[in-house]
């Protein structure tokens, strides 16, 4: 079974904090949703972690890769991230895009990168408020779907979470039948432009909370989420979680 209800803590958390999270996550998540949730503490804590969920079946993610490893000082190697016990990784936040000015052709490098090491992926993609206001949404992704995917064969679950920018923290998102149309646009270009017509899962990231989840899951086409703030907090993430499992199809 594939994470589909990902929690990413970006960088926050500590020692003492995480032992308060695990707690109050497994004392309000339902048992058939535990094996579809994943968080994605920051590296430095992702052993403490792994340690804490052993006995359960929540995946851990990690929130990035680099595209290789060894003469790369500071960065995280896919190997690295496996061998911690990590399922998959997150790759192609706004937020690495943005502050870390990674584009199109890193995140393909790091796709390729993490499949040859085993490594599940989901990677991000989703336009600035400008591209939404111009009506231009679905060229855009295109864009970065086709610049990271043309030609790979996909495997290992790859998932691809849509996470417009300006939801991001914002409180605001598309309408929930708007963020329908755009998974499925999605699931054809991958579907298309990868050379062994994979069709990923599409999960949708940007301003998910306890209380838009329902509205947001009743759709076909929406496959889970990708939660940053709402994650923080360990019994939101559990009932985010839990109204999931409870969806009616
Ligand atoms: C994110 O940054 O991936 C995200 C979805 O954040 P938030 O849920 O806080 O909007």
């Amino acid at each position: 079974m594939s994470a589909l209800i990902i929690g990413n803590w970006k960088s926050n958390g500590s020692k003492e904090t995480n032992k308060l999270w695990i707690k109050d996550f497994f004392k309000h998540i339902k048992d058939d949703a535990e094996s579809i949730s994943a968080i994605c503490p920051p590296y430095v804590y992702l052993n403490q972690i792994v340690d804490l969920c052993k006995r359960s079946n929540i995946k851990i993610g990690s929130q990035d890769i680099d595209f290789s490893q060894g003469a790369r000082t500071g960065s995280i190697s896919a190997k690295a991230c496996k061998d911690l016990g990590c399922n998959f990784s997150i790759i192609g936040h706004s937020e690495r895009r943005e502050f870390f000015k990674e584009d199109n052709l890193d995140i393909r490098k790091k796709l390729i990168c993490a499949q040859d090491n085993n490594l599940k992926i989901v990677m991000c993609i989703g336009e600035p408020i400008e591209v939404y206001d111009s009506g231009t949404t679905k060229e855009f992704l295109k864009k970065q779907l086709i610049d990271s995917i043309d030609g790979l064969d996909l495997f290992n679950d790859f998932t691809i979470a849509y996470e417009p920018i300006w939801a991001i923290g914002s409180g605001k998102l598309p309408s929930s039948e708007e963020i329908n149309v755009i998974h499925l646009y999605i699931k054809d270009i991958v579907q298309s432009a990868s050379k062994n017509n994979f069709t990923p899962k599409v999960i949708y990231g940007g301003s998910v909370s306890s209380k838009n989840a329902e509205d947001l899951f009743k759709e076909d086409h929406i496959d889970g989420a990708l939660i940053g703030g709402a994650s923080l907090n360990g019994k939101e993430f559990a009932n985010i979680a839990n109204i999931y499992i409870n969806r009616g199809h």
